[in-house]
């Protein structure tokens, strides 16, 4: 089946999610470090605020805090985490599929191009994303998001013993005993 995305959906723009869970808070659209730069300039001549925090890191030594940061993420502007700062709710222009569109669309980062390629071999969606839910899962017209996918995949290869993720301490306020703030040591991203 092809992958379309779903009429009049803004879902993946909108939704954030716990991850990997909640005691890590809400993540943001992930950042490569090439891409932090240019977001922050585009951010700037729109006059629109962001907010990015770190993603992953990984350090030489566990008793250290990372040396070296692989990703970053940017962060949705409502309180409990959700919705992307470049998301135009206001204006009433619609996207291509007639959601709300996306205003760095031809500058916005790989995470965005790629998704909701989770995986490319064998290929795997995002079962978050709306048209896994209407559709169940598309093996067609997915060029342009395993392109991306396979970019991000190249640009976050190491060999780093230690990696941690950040904890962004963002959630819904029912959360917020649990949900914790700085990095944390994992064996594996
Ligand atoms: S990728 Fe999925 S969640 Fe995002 S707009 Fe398209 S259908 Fe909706
Ligand atoms: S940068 Fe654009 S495409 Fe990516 S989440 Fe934000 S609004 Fe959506």
């Amino acid at each position: 089946m092809e992958f379309r995305c779903i009429d009049e959906c803004s879902d993946c723009c909108v939704q954030r999610e716990y991850y990997p869970t909640k005691e890590f808070g809400k993540i943001g659209v992930l950042i490569l470090p090439e891409e932090k730069e240019k977001i922050e300039k585009l951010a700037e001549s729109k006059k629109i605020k962001i907010k990015i925090l770190p993603r992953i890191g990984i350090s030489e030594n566990r008793n250290e805090t990372p040396s070296k940061i692989l990703a970053y993420q940017l962060m949705g502007i409502e309180e409990n985490g959700n919705t992307c700062p470049f998301l135009d709710t206001k204006s009433g222009k619609k996207s291509s599929h007639g959601g709300y569109p996306c205003k760095i669309y031809d500058n916005k980062p790989l995470a965005c191009s790629a998704y909701p390629l989770i995986e490319n071999e064998p290929i795997a969606l995002d079962q978050k994303c709306k048209f896994c839910k209407e559709c169940g899962t598309a093996d067609k017209n997915l060029e342009f998001e395993t392109e991306s996918l396979l970019k991000i995949k190249e640009m976050m290869q190491t060999n780093a013993t230690h990696v941690w993720r950040y904890a962004t301490g963002v959630g819904e306020e029912k959360d917020c005993k649990i949900i914790k703030t700085g990095w944390i040591l994992e064996e594996g991203i």
